[in-house]
This record gives C-alpha cells, structure tokens and sequence, in this order.
C-alpha cells in the first residue's frame, strides 16, 4: 500500500532523469516542482466507522512515491508525518531517498530504534558515483535498518566495500521505464547478485525495466505491456541464510 503525504520534487542526479513522477505529471500539465501536501497527510491515523485504522499494509507501506521524504521543501510537514508514522508501530514503512544527507537534521528529536523500529529508510543509488557519494553517508547514520534501492540502474556498481560491514539487509535492482529509457546490462545484475551472495545479503531484481542487455551484448525482447516481467526469471534473487527476509 502506499502512502504519499505530500506531492513534487526537484531532479537531484543522473537517476531522476527521466522520473516517473514527471512523466506523469506532465502528462496532466502539472508543475512536479510545483510542491504540496496531500490530503492524504494523516491517512495513517485515519479511521474507518467501526473505529479500525484505515491504513493497512501487507507487510510495508510505501512511502513517499511521489516525492522524496527528505526534500527541503516538507521540512514544515514532516515532523507530522514521523507523529503518524510513530503512532503506526504495527505497519513497517517504506522510505527511499536519494537526500541521505538530509536525514540526520530531518530525523524527529526522540528518535530511537525502538520507537522507529517500524521505519526502513532506503538509500536510493544509481551508479557509482552515487553509491559512492550516499552510502558512505547513509551507513554513518544510526538507523533500525539499512537498504539499498539501485532502481534505476543505469551503470555498473560495486557495492563490496559497504556490504562488507555487514548493515545492509536487502538490495534491490530494477531497469528503467519510460521514454528515453537507459538500458539496464545483465552483467550488471548478475555482478551484484555476486556481491550479494558473497556477503550474504538479500538482492531481489524486482523488474528488468525496458531494456536490457543480455550477456552476448542482445537485446531482451520487450514483453508485451500486461505480461510478467521477465526479471524473476533470470534467477538474480538472493536470499540471505543470516539474515531476516525483508520482503520488498
Ligand atoms: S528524487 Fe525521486 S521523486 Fe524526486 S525527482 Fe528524483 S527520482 Fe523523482
């Protein structure tokens, strides 16, 4: 399930080129960096007649789809947003952000582990220079859980040196959608599925994107819109035999 507190964005780095939220907004003559807060501010304490909260999960609420969490302009609305999100111990959330220096003067003055044990903050890379810039940055943090979201990825990325200090729980991978779509290569995947396993981390490839470059340099054909993706199939999902199974 998702959630989305408030609405816009600015591009930060070669990752948001061709960002959905954009996409779609232009498609609707919205402004994206156009900033405002939803309706859907207090979703997560809202409640239905028979008195049950109105926000369920099965099992993480994705949060902030529309946005990033951390952006300067929600500085005034986010500490409601951690209220709610404190309140709601019984849901996990969900939060990717490419803004990881943001969040230690974003974070809301009683952070604790227990308290926001519910909380995944999500540092989201696209290549390594990114990896290189946030991780280092994101994993000085202290933080309940530490994930990797490489989605798009759009270059290839060495993620030993940070896997090796045995925090992160779960990395992610997709390719890109959309016009002008920059191809995903395989070898790319498979080198972090590698990576993953030699350090014994969680790796899903959730989707291939549009396109992707198999091993002999072809091109995957692109499936017909409505049909699985394809990237389930190339067996680049790793779970880990040490660590609890995140399940994004
Ligand atoms: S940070 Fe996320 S939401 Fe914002 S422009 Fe980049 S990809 Fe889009």
């Amino acid at each position: 399930m998702n959630w989305n507190p408030w609405h816009g964005c600015e591009k930060v780095s070669a990752g948001c080129a061709n960002c959905f939220v954009f996409m779609l907004d232009r498609r609707y003559g919205r402004d994206t960096t156009v900033f405002s807060v939803n309706q859907a501010l207090d979703l997560p304490i809202r409640r239905g007649r028979n008195g049950e909260y109105k926000l369920w999960a099965s099992p993480y609420v994705f949060t902030c789809s529309n946005s990033d969490f951390f952006l300067p302009a929600a500085d005034h609305v986010r500490g409601k947003a951690w209220e709610y999100i404190k309140e709601r111990s019984d849901l996990n959330f969900l939060i990717p952000t490419k803004r990881v220096e943001r969040i230690a003067g974003a974070l809301p003055a009683d952070w604790n582990m227990k308290d926001y044990g519910h909380v995944y903050l999500s540092c989201s890379c696209e290549n390594q220079e990114m990896a290189d810039a946030r991780l280092p940055v994101y994993l000085g943090l202290e933080l309940p859980h530490y994930t990797v979201q490489l989605e798009p990825l759009i270059g290839a990325v060495d993620l030993s040196k940070y896997l090796e200090r045995n925090l992160i729980e779960k990395v992610t991978v997709e390719g890109e959608f959309g016009k002008g779509v920059r191809p995903c290569h395989e070898a790319w995947v498979r080198e972090l599925y590698l990576q993953c396993r030699r350090y014994d981390t969680n790796m899903a490839f959730r989707r291939a994107g549009d396109i992707l470059i198999d091993l002999d340099n072809a091109i995957y054909p692109k499936q017909p819109r409505g049909s699985q993706d394809y990237a389930g199939q190339l067996g680049y999902n790793y779970e880990s035999t040490s660590r609890e199974t995140v399940m994004w």
